[in-house]
């Protein structure tokens, strides 16, 4: 080791470093990836660590590159750049896995999945069964525990936990739909973390159908049509994400079928995601699509305020940032689009603050998203409000300043004034005056008769929601 401090004190740091790592990442995160890595020098501006594979280089740099950095600046703050390298004869290649990886080869990046040395992978590919190297690589972060539980996503969740937990196979296919960046990838990798660790005996095989679809012309290609049908059917767990893109390729689809029937018949789990319900995707033939929505279809809605806000103060927890509750919430009413734009919001707002080295107000974070905000700020206007709801509700417009009571009138006035708390940066007193004169407490207590029924009745919910959504886009 090379090293200008003198070696105990690096190592010293080193062993500080790693052992925030660990602490921030939790112990499955740290075991999968982090364990391994080994200071190879440290020389003034530059740190160099090394793992033992290429594939656990590009996860390490990607995923974890920006806090090796920020922990390495805290021991010493004249490092600037941490480097991950492979370590020098890593590990040896088995001819059998070379076979395979022969056969299964796909694209570029495909070259990550066979590399030799990720078979010999710790925790993560801990054996050598050929799936394993086909599979994709998993999100350490896409876990359970990560998952943030709501209305729109209970069902998915527990249909996915209840795969993931049982003994045999509850339901086949469990097939997960929803737009995009809702969390259908998330919940499959879920299962796989919980089936490693639970059944590490159990084949399991996660790709995306895009993948699936290149690995079969690949086979066509290569006449190895056989491999690749022993392969797949030899799994006992399939999970196919993003199965829309099949759709209009024939020959791949009529071969996903024949895959996806021969694993069904022998009572083996396969878990299917799409944008869509079965019903809906295009494209696809109608014995394939029948049998997709044969097991349990369950859908994930786009988020709701409450879910949003749950997400991001998971998130912030887990940072280990504090970030002010009134600027999560300024975060949830702002970005409805979905999760992941979300959190990466949370990350930019969190990043910029670090930067600069000021805490996060409301003002530093609409400076910090500032682009990311104005597509979604469109101004919204009471009046606008009192006409959306007031259509909604078949009322005349005069009945949102009325002084009527009548609760199918006094209701809908009070879902406006509630919206018009949300969504506009009016005052308790300016709602008020322009609901009629009314005054402020009228309006505050108007606040909390909605979020009391939102939180009682689901479809009272729902459709304060839809209005929000309607007035939002
Ligand atoms: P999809 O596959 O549906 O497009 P992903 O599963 O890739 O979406 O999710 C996008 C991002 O949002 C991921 O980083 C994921 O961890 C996060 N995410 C989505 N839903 C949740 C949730 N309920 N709790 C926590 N994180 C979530
Ligand atoms: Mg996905």
């Amino acid at each position: 080791m090379i090293d200008h401090n003198g070696g105990g004190e690096t190592a010293a740091r080193w062993a500080r470093v790693r052992g925030r790592l660990r602490t921030e990442c939790g112990e499955t995160v740290y075991r999968s990836w982090l364990r391994s890595l080994t200071l190879v020098r440290c020389d003034g501006a530059s740190v160099v660590l090394s793992v033992p594979s290429r594939f656990v280089r590009d996860r390490v740099t990607t995923q974890y590159g920006d806090r090796l950095r920020a922990l390495w600046a805290i021991e010493d703050a004249a490092i600037r750049s941490v480097e991950v390298t492979v370590a020098q004869g890593a590990a040896a290649e088995a001819p059998a896995d070379r076979a395979l990886a022969a056969a299964t080869a796909g694209d570029g990046d495909s070259a990550e999945h066979h590399e030799p040395v990720e078979l010999a992978a710790p925790a993560v590919f801990r054996s050598n069964d050929p799936t394993d190297a086909l599979s994709a690589p998993l999100d350490p972060r896409f876990t359970f525990a990560n998952f943030v539980v709501g209305k729109p996503n209970e069902l998915a969740f527990a249909a996915a936990r209840r795969v993931a937990d049982s003994e045999t196979v509850p339901f086949n296919p469990l097939f997960l739909y929803g737009g995009v960046g809702l969390g259908k990838t998330h919940l499959m990798h879920a299962i796989a973390w919980n089936l490693r660790e639970k059944h590490p005996q159990r084949r399991m095989l996660y790709m995306s159908a895009e993948k699936f679809m290149y690995q079969f012309i690949r086979a066509l290609r290569f006449k190895d049509t056989v491999a690749f049908k022993d392969l797949f059917r030899s799994v006992d767990v399939l999970m196919i994400d993003d199965v829309q893109f099949i759709s209009g390729k024939d020959s791949t689809q009529e071969e996903f079928f024949h895959t996806f029937n021969a694993l069904v018949d022998r009572n083996r789990q396969v878990i299917i995601s799409a944008d869509k319900s079965p019903n809906d995707l295009d494209g696809l033939e109608e014995r394939l699509r029948s049998r997709l929505g044969w097991g349990l279809v369950a859908d994930i809605h786009p988020t709701t305020y409450e879910l949003r806000l749950g997400i991001l103060q998971s998130k912030a927890e887990r940072l280990e940032v504090s970030i002010p509750s009134k600027v999560l919430e300024f975060l949830a009413h702002k970005i409805t689009s979905n999760v992941r734009e979300l959190e990466g919001a949370l990350n930019r707002i969190v990043a910029h603050t670090t930067l600069v080295g000021r805490p996060i107000t409301i003002e530093s974070t609409q400076e910090g998203l500032h682009d990311l905000l104005k597509s979604h700020d469109r101004r919204v206007t009471i009046e606008e409000i009192q006409r959306k709801v007031a259509s909604h509700f078949n009322l005349r417009i005069t009945d949102m300043h009325s002084a009527r009571r009548s609760r199918s009138i006094a209701r809908p006035r009070q879902i406006a004034m509630y919206l018009a708390k949300q969504l506009t940066h009016r005052s308790l007193p300016e709602i008020g005056r322009k609901f009629g004169g009314r005054d402020h407490t009228t309006v505050m207590h108007a606040v909390k008769k909605v979020d009391e029924l939102r939180a009682a009745d689901r479809h009272f919910d729902e459709d304060v929601d839809m209005l929000r959504r309607m007035l939002e886009s």
